[in-house]
C-alpha cells in the first residue's frame, strides 16, 4: 500500500486525535497492532484513503505526523507498522 502520510511513534500511548479530527476524508484510525512481538497502541493513517493534503501533520502535539519522504530514519519502519494495521491489526 502507498502511504502519503505516517504517524510514528510519538503517537504511541498519546493518541490526541486532533489529526483525525481535521483529516477532511476521515482515514486516520485508532487501534493496535503487533509486530514483531510489539503492540503499538496508536492512531494509523489509511494510505488508501489518503488525499495528501497535509492537514493533519501542524495540528499533532506529539509532532507524529510526518509525510512518507519526511519520515525520519529511525521511524521509517512506521511505514510497514502502518501497513500491517490494515491488514491485521485491531480498530477500537
Ligand atoms: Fe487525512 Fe490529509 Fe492527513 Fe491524509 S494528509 S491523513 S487526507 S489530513
Amino acid at each position: 500500500m502507498t502511504v502519503a502520510y505516517v504517524i510514528a511513534a510519538p503517537c504511541i500511548g498519546v493518541k490526541d486525535k486532533s489529526c483525525a479530527a481535521v483529516c477532511p476524508v476521515e482515514c486516520i484510525h485508532e487501534g493496535t497492532v503487533e509486530v514483531d512481538g510489539v503492540t503499538y497502541d496508536q492512531l494509523f493513517v489509511d494510505g488508501s484513503e489518503c488525499i495528501d493534503c497535509g492537514l493533519c501533520q501542524p495540528e499533532c502535539p506529539a509532532d507524529a505526523v510526518f509525510s512518507s519522504e519526511d519520515l525520519p530514519g529511525k521511524w521509517k519502519h512506521f511505514i510497514q507498522i502502518n501497513n500491517e494495521f490494515f491488514k491485521s491489526g485491531i480498530r477500537v
